[in-house]
């Protein structure tokens, strides 16, 4: 048979790229080439509208390549089948996931392609090493992050970036496409993502100028600017990540190769790329203790006496605790659909251990606001923050919202940007309003419980409670 003649459905997930896409390039070297994604189940309203994006954008490279994208509505297990038999394919092909429900996906895939007689193919495109090669020396999955990722730097194996397919043979078929606008993914009354389109380009393009953005100029700052909020100094391609539009294997051996000519400082390089390998550790616990979706990693934690007050749950998602780090944080969220990396640990802490609301209460907040929400990252911190997951942060080492305000947002600008209302109060009040005297506050034009919030619960008396609550799990 002449290869050429040969068709390939290429089944997408979280891989919405041309470039560095192994199962499209095997696809391509094959002959006609058919990509198809399908809608995709318990996605959180952000998400919705970057996939709108996203997929629009693919489109378009789909388009100009010469195999358009197909979208479908159902079961993979059930409609590709189907598919295969109709346009005569012989080898379906797809990037793995490695999350319960997409392992569980593609072993049900398989089999029914099997029945069928039509062979399947998968690779690895989102992860620098798959989960089940790193191990213990007892062949046990490791637990801690740092021997993990000196493990899995050891294993890593330089490959290539494989080059987006210039053109590509679309397969001749008479399916009918899905329009991306009947799938509703973009909000309209209210239009809440409108200050999303300010910061977000999603899509291939997106990622590829906010990656050269960052390894040209911001990575310099990145070792010790990352944990400052009211500046951009990290990379910002975590939704990018997250629906796949970058390779994690680009950014790798991009950034080896800017540390070994000299270009990034290896401090700020190898700082990044821990972080990178802090989603690799996340993507491992969740494939190797699935549970972690919504149990406690630690089970001590299953005994916790969380309590479940709806008024201060209410006032933390809309950021009106009367903590300003924590209200700007959660507002920035409710914005732009994105939360910097500090502030998320300052509200995830305030949440589970000054209100000691669930943390599986703010993991699906989060994962209905964020942009970046990801199964592995959102779980694994979550947990961490809360202090029952993996590696996690002692309970007992409670975050004091003032001082980590003051720490990590000294001049304020990161509280002002997002909580206008506080803007005229000197620096020394900005994070703790409570504390300024009445015509320090008459200045700034705020009336406490009116223009802002006092303060939910009293600091101390809320540390003092999470460590009681603590103590009974401890002596259980
Ligand atoms: C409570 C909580 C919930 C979170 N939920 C998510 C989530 O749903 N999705 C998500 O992608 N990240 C999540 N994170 C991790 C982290 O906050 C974001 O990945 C980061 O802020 C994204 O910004 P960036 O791309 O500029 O990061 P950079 O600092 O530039 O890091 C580069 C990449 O490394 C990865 N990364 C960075 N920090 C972490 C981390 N702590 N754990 C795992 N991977 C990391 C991300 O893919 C990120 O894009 C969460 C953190 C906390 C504390």
């Amino acid at each position: 048979m002449n290869t050429s003649q040969k068709t390939t459905l290429v089944w997408l997930r979280e891989d919405l790229r041309l470039e560095d896409n192994p199962a499209l390039s095997h696809a391509a070297s094959r002959g006609a080439v058919l990509p198809i994604y399908f809608y995709p189940d318990g996605m959180g309203a952000a998400s919705h509208w970057w996939l709108h994006h996203s997929l629009k954008a693919l489109q378009s490279r789909f388009d100009s390549a010469g195999a358009p994208l197909l979208l479908l509505d159902g079961d993979p297990a059930t409609k590709i089948p189907e598919i295969a038999e109709q346009t005569g394919a012989d080898l379906v092909v797809w990037n793995r996931v490695y999350s319960p429900a997409g392992i569980e996906s593609g072993k049900k895939l398989k089999q029914r392609l099997g029945d069928i007689q039509v062979n399947t193919q998968s690779f690895n495109a989102n992860l620098l090493i798959e989960p089940s090669k790193i191990l213990t020396k007892q062949e046990t999955p490791f637990k801690v992050f740092t021997p993990f990722w000196r493990q899995c730097q050891q294993h890593i194996e330089p490959q290539n970036v494989l080059p987006a397919p210039e053109s590509l043979t679309g397969a001749t078929h008479d399916l009918i496409t899905k329009a991306l606008d009947d799938w509703d993914l973009l909000p309209s009354q209210p239009n809440w993502a409108i200050g999303f389109d300010e910061v977000w380009q999603p899509g291939e393009q997106g990622a590829a100028s906010r990656w050269t953005t960052f390894l040209e100029s911001t990575v310099d700052k990145y070792k010790d600017g990352r944990d400052l909020p009211a500046k951009q100094f990290t990379s910002m391609l975590s939704p990018h990540l997250t629906f796949g539009e970058i390779s994690v294997r680009q950014l790798w051996l991009e950034m080896q190769e800017a540390m070994a000519t000299g270009e990034v400082s290896s401090d700020n390089g190898s700082k990044f790329l821990a972080e990178i390998g802090w989603r690799e550790f996340s993507r491992y616990l969740l494939f190797h203790f699935p549970s972690i979706e919504s149990e406690p990693f630690n089970d001590k934690f299953e005994d916790f006496p969380w309590q479940s007050p709806e008024s201060h749950l209410t006032a933390w998602q809309q950021g009106k605790t009367g903590y300003p780090i924590v209200d700007a944080g959660m507002r920035e969220l409710w914005r732009t659909g994105y939360m910097h990396n500090r502030v998320r640990m300052i509200c995830a802490s305030f949440l589970t251990k000054h209100l000691l609301i669930h943390w599986q209460n703010g993991a699906d907040w989060f994962w209905d606001t964020l942009v970046d929400a990801d199964l592995a990252n959102n779980t694994a911190s979550w947990q961490w923050v809360a202090g029952c997951g993996a590696d996690a942060a002692p309970y007992f080492r409670i975050f004091n919202p003032v001082l980590q305000g003051e720490k990590f947002d000294k001049q304020g600008d990161y509280v002002r940007r997002w909580v206008p209302e506080l803007a005229n109060l000197p620096d020394k009040y900005l994070h703790q309003p409570w504390a300024a005297k009445q015509d320090v506050l008459m200045d700034a034009n705020v009336v406490l419980g009116k223009d802002y919030p006092k303060p939910i619960v009293d600091h101390s008396t809320a540390r003092q409670a999470a460590l009681d609550a603590y103590e009974q799990i401890k002596s259980s």
